[in-house]
């Protein structure tokens, strides 16, 4: 077939895909780790395409595993039909190039927490995107004024702190800069209640308002360990039953994933520097043997394939 044809064939099949693409929302992310893959489930759920960018093809695939599988463990709790599941993935498109986002009205982004790496991408996004296209950022701790910066349109750049396990928390702090402007913080709260989220507006500051209260409370479970006042099991058992929590600190830092809780400390240790803030030693042991919690299967605690702790038999 010539060049030309096959050219043709390509572009008619990207219209295609454009043509499914809902027009009102065209909802992309970028970055599908944890917190990008929940995001992006969420969205489909609520019956919206969503473009999904990851950094290579390896990461893709990754991904891809890595949502089916965990809707797979909602399939066996009885959480979600098989049904459900085919629907969510069919209004994912999976790519590896942000080039493919020109057409989006909302870009989030959910790469890992670092500076350097989410103004690059913003920095060329700005290049790529409508200029009315709004930003996203999912970052935890670091300044959305600073990344913002990189870009020409700091009205129209907003934070949307989604928390773990994104499909079934319901909160999501709407975070407005400086510069954010009033229609796009009602752009984004309105978008997050059609997702089914309920906003929590706040200022930019590190941390905002959940990251800020739960690290410390993190930290401090950690050191009691470290210091062999209990076992790991013992003070997640604690701290469920005394504050009738649904989960441990431990484990929840498992869930979280070791080297984001790990990357907020260091963040708000050096920007609100305060002790508290002190990422505890044993976090940082963990991190440095790859233990990062339950998407490796091993932190504070080891996991199952469903994410169940294993009990340790004495
Ligand atoms: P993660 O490390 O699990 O995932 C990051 C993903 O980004 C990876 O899949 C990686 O391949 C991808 N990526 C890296 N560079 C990329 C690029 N250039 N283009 C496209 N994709 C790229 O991180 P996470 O835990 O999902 O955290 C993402 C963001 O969400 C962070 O800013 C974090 O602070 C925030 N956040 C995380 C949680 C949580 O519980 N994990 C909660 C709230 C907010």
């Amino acid at each position: 077939m010539a060049d030309e044809t096959i050219k043709r064939l390509e572009d008619l099949l990207a219209e295609n895909d454009e043509a499914q693409m809902r027009k009102a929302e065209r909802v992309a992310i970028v970055g599908a780790g944890t917190l990008g893959q929940g995001i992006a489930q969420t969205i489909a759920a609520a019956g919206l395409d969503v473009k999904v960018v990851e950094k290579n093809n390896e990461a893709k695939e990754l991904s891809i595993k890595q949502l089916s599988e965990s809707m797979d463990r909602e399939i066996a709790r009885w959480g979600m039909t098989s049904s459900e599941k085919k629907a969510i993935l069919s209004r994912i498109y999976w790519h590896t190039s942000l080039d493919k986002l020109n057409k989006c009205d909302l870009i989030i982004e959910a790469v890992g927490e670092n500076l350097e790496l989410k103004k690059a991408i913003f920095e060329k996004l700005d290049k790529i995107a409508k200029p009315e296209a709004i930003f996203i950022s999912t970052t935890s701790t670091l300044s959305l004024e600073e990344i913002a910066s990189v870009t020409n349109r700091k009205c129209k750049f907003v934070g949307m702190h989604f928390l773990n396990p994104v499909p079934k928390v319901r909160l999501v702090e709407v975070v407005r800069t400086i510069d954010t402007a009033e229609e796009t913080m009602e752009k984004i709260k309105n978008f997050a209640v059609s997702i089914g989220k309920t906003p929590v507006e706040v200022y930019e500051y590190p941390g905002f308002i959940t990251t800020r209260v739960i690290v410390p409370l993190l930290n401090e479970a950690m050191h009691i360990l470290l210091e062999g006042l209990a076992t790991a099991h013992d003070i997640d058992l604690a701290m469920k039953l005394g504050y009738n929590l649904p989960i441990g600190p431990l484990e929840l830092a498992d869930s979280m994933g070791l080297d984001e809780v790990l990357a907020w400390m260091q963040e708000l240790w050096k920007t609100l520097g305060e002790p508290r803030y002190r990422p505890c030693p044993l976090l940082r042991k963990l991190v440095r043997e790859r233990k990062l919690g339950k998407k490796v299967g091993e932190g504070f605690f080891k996991y199952d394939k469903n994410g169940r702790i294993i009990t340790e038999k004495k």
